[in-house]
């Protein structure tokens, strides 16, 4: 489950540059394809409105010679024309009318000449004006082939038009001319000679007497312009040699011989650019646009990308700190429980397949001191400083984690056996026990460990969680500091004192099953009995008779002791008024000192029943004086109260004298195992040690009491030694109250029976 949650998948989102890339790809492709095609259809317009310039001035280029024929056929198939020719006197005013002005007026032609029948001129016209007739002398030279072969193409052909090369003849109906491009004075020119004939056969002509009529037409000058008006070319002109400028076409004009004797040149007129022109800006325009508002876009979506983006990165962000918070503990950043129990699973199913592990279960030994005389913050920073020094014991792939308070837990994986755990162990209490500087002042912690190994002890979680603490409560309860291995004895301990615990539960309320039994404690001097220790008892319905160290651990344990321990003392209240001579004892264990007001509630409880507290004695072990504040602030707080507080079970555990010199209690209670060990050569030691302890009594006056006492040999050394009471089976047993009385009234030196 853990694993998913760690892993690492990011949720499928596109980035901005995936998007907005073909987007702007394809924008810029359709832009680029519509100027493209725009280019495109302008170049070809351009390029169709060229060709068909070139072409029309070609065509008309060709048509200038057939022109100047045509022209000159208007005047030269004409019966007029022939006999005003055959006068002697020729009627020049009538010639320069019908002819050689006329078509000069009327056709452009440039030069005229009417040559006779010896082909001498006639008539001479240039520039529209009548001119010498010697004249035609400078351009005879360039016609005189033609003249000369229209003279014969009459007698050839009678009349019909063919080609040749170079030349052309042409007939339409009587016309017979022959017409060329030719180069003539260094200019280019139309050239055309054309027979002047009858128009009807009413007038008689000899065939190879004709006049010859001569029409020249320059190409240089005023047929440009002609030219472009007749075919809308703007700014054709005609020049030698072929050099256009940029923009500019030109095309040859050839001569019948071949050569190109000049170029007619013109700037095309390019409907495509005028287009372009009209509506390129607006297209820029429009493209601009497009990129300006393509470009906002991608901006903008950027910008929301980029938002986006970072929430996201935010959000991972949050949701790996709240990951982490969830499986780590806040103080140590180690593992929790919920990182543990899913690392203890890993382990479990590794162990499945026979792998080694082992899971320790770690509980410190007096944190609580810590947390009560440094305070809270110190407690933390020891926590902290503790993570840290158990990380390092380690490997890696091991784990340590933080289940609460001052509880570690470690797996180690992948072990060996046991050595590798008591290698470990040593390591832990080895780093536990160095001290810890905590603002200022140094703590001493101690530690317990419960050990359970897997595969040995089950694969099942929470079954190898509770065995663990089992083996730990076995550590802590084999006096702390040491380390335990979960066995299936303690399993059945464990079963045993759970019956326990619930059968004292309903003991405690249905109340009629626990009695308390008293035990006389009697004055050494005289034996009179002095006082009664209350020592509780259990009459189990099944199992009979309980002593109390069967139950109270238990008790202590699961709390149930105070309410038990209240209900001793309502007892011990009652017996107390009922025997005011005597003192009863009361045995108070540390648990009960741990619970809330608990001075305040004895006092409470004794001044309920009416008790007298100076008769009241509260038995304590070393544990409560060695306790934590509280309980020594209590247990001041009840012997200012009127409490008499007696040391009980003295020498049996730190015996640190210090306390009895603070003069915090009344009376020392010598361990039974010391009176006991009396007279046996095994433990000399023992008379001793009592022999100093009641001297010591005496020294800073305090009681010592010796309890105990069971035989006459026991009851004669301590009362030599100058032990002041004593309580043993040598003068009663602990018994129930309604025997006290009797044996008040009797002397028990008198009542050996008493023992039984
Ligand atoms: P303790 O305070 O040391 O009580 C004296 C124990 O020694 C009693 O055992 C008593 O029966 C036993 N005893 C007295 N004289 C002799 C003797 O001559 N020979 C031998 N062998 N034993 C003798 P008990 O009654 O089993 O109590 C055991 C312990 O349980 C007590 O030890 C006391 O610490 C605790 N306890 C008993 N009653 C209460 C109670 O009401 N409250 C608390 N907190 N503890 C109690
Ligand atoms: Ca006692
Ligand atoms: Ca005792």
């Amino acid at each position: 489950m853990l694993r998913q949650v760690y892993s690492t998948t990011r949720p499928g989102w596109r980035s901005p540059t995936r998007i907005l890339l073909p987007v702007g790809l394809v924008t810029l492709v359709a832009i680029v394809l519509a100027a493209f095609s725009l280019f495109w259809a302008v170049r070809q317009s351009n390029d169709v409105s060229v060709e068909r310039q070139i072409r029309t001035t070609e065509r008309s280029i060709q048509a200038v010679v057939s022109e100047l024929a045509q022209q000159q056929e208007m005047v030269a198939v004409w019966d007029d024309a022939v006999e005003k020719l055959r006068e002697p006197q020729l009627d020049f005013d009538w010639l320069d009318a019908n002819m050689g002005i006329w078509l000069h007026r009327t056709f452009g032609q440039d030069q005229v000449y009417i040559l006779n029948e010896r082909n001498e001129p006639v008539d001479a016209m240039i520039g529209g004006e009548r001119v010498p007739v010697s004249e035609f002398g400078l351009i005879r030279p360039s016609l005189n082939s033609f003249i000369r072969d229209i003279r014969q193409t009459a007698d050839e052909h009678g009349g019909h038009g063919h080609e040749r090369a170079g030349s052309s003849y042409l007939t339409t109906g009587k016309a017979v001319h022959d017409a060329h491009v030719i180069q003539l004075l260094g200019r280019p020119a139309a050239v055309s000679v054309m027979k002047i004939v009858r128009e009807s056969d009413d007038i008689p002509q000899e065939p190879g007497t004709e006049p010859l009529l001569v029409s020249v037409r320059f190409l240089d000058d005023t047929f440009p312009k002609q030219l472009a008006e007749r075919n809308l070319i703007e700014g054709l002109h005609f020049s030698s040699s072929n050099l256009p400028r940029p923009g500019e076409v030109s095309v040859p004009l050839k001569s019948d011989y071949g050569d190109t004797i000049g170029y007619f040149i013109w700037k095309p007129e390019l409907p495509g650019s005028k287009i372009l022109k009209v509506i390129g800006p607006s297209t820029a325009l429009v493209c601009a646009l497009m990129i300006v508002v393509m470009g906002w876009l991608v901006r903008s979506l950027r910008s929301s990308m980029a938002r986006l983006e970072s929430t996201v990165v935010e959000l991972r962000a949050s949701e790996a700190h709240a990951q982490h918070l969830a499986f780590h503990d806040v103080l140590t950043g180690l593992p929790n429980r919920a990182l543990f129990d899913d690392r203890l699973d890993r382990a479990l199913s590794r162990s499945a397949g026979g792998e080694k592990s082992a899971l320790l279960m770690l509980d410190l030994d007096r944190f609580k001191n810590v947390n009560d005389t440094l305070g809270h913050q110190a407690g933390d920073n020891l926590i902290r400083e503790l993570a840290g020094r158990l990380s390092g014991l380690v490997r890696t792939h091991d784990t340590v984690a933080r289940l609460g308070g001052d509880e570690f837990a470690i797996l180690l994986f992948d072990i060996g056996g046991r050595t590798d755990v008591e290698v470990l162990c040593s390591r832990i209490f080895d780093a536990v026990h160095q001290p810890f500087d905590l603002l200022g002042s140094q703590a001493f912690v101690g530690v317990s460990i419960g050990i359970v190994m897997m595969p040995d002890e089950g694969v099942d979680r929470i079954d190898l969680l509770r065995k663990a603490d089992i083996a730990l409560y076995h550590a802590k309860n084999d006096g702390r500091g040491c380390h335990r291995y979960f066995e299936l004895c303690m399993d059945e301990d464990v079963k045993r004192r759970a019956t326990i615990e619930e059968e004292l539960r309903e003991a405690l309320e249905t109340g009629d099953s626990l009695k308390v039994h008293y035990q006389p404690q009697v004055a050494a001097a005289g034996r009179p009995v002095i006082g009664l220790e209350a020592l509780i008892r259990w009459q189990h319905p099944t199992r009979g008779l309980i002593a109390p160290d069967q139950f109270l651990p238990i008790a202590e344990d699961t709390g149930l002791i105070v309410p038990l321990g209240d209900m001793v003392l309502r007892h011990v209240c009652a017996t107390s008024k009922r025997w005011p001579n005597l003192f009863i004892a009361i045995n108070l264990s540390p648990a009960q000192f741990r619970s809330n007001g608990f001075a305040e509630r004895i006092v409470k409880i004794v001044r309920e029943c009416g008790a007298d507290p100076r008769k009241i004695e509260l038995e304590v072990t070393e544990n409560v004086l060695l306790g934590d504040k509280l309980t020594r602030d209590a247990l001041r707080k009840l012997r200012s109260s009127g409490f008499r507080i007696a040391l009980d079970d003295f020498g049996s555990g730190h015996s640190s004298l210090s306390y009895l010199r603070r003069y915090e209690v009344d009376k020392i209670k010598i361990d039974r195992s010391f009176v006991q060990h009396l007279g046996h050569t095994a433990d000399a030691d023992s008379a001793a040690i009592i022999k100093a302890i009641t001297t010591l009594g005496q020294t800073i006056g305090l009681t010592v009491t010796a309890e105990g006492v069971e035989t006459e040999d026991q009851r004669r050394f301590l009362e030599t030694t100058g032990c002041m009471e004593l309580q043993g089976h040598l003068f009663a047993k602990a018994l129930p109250e309604d025997r006290i009385a009797g044996l008040m009234a009797s002397d028990m030196r008198a009542r050996p029976s008493a023992r039984t």
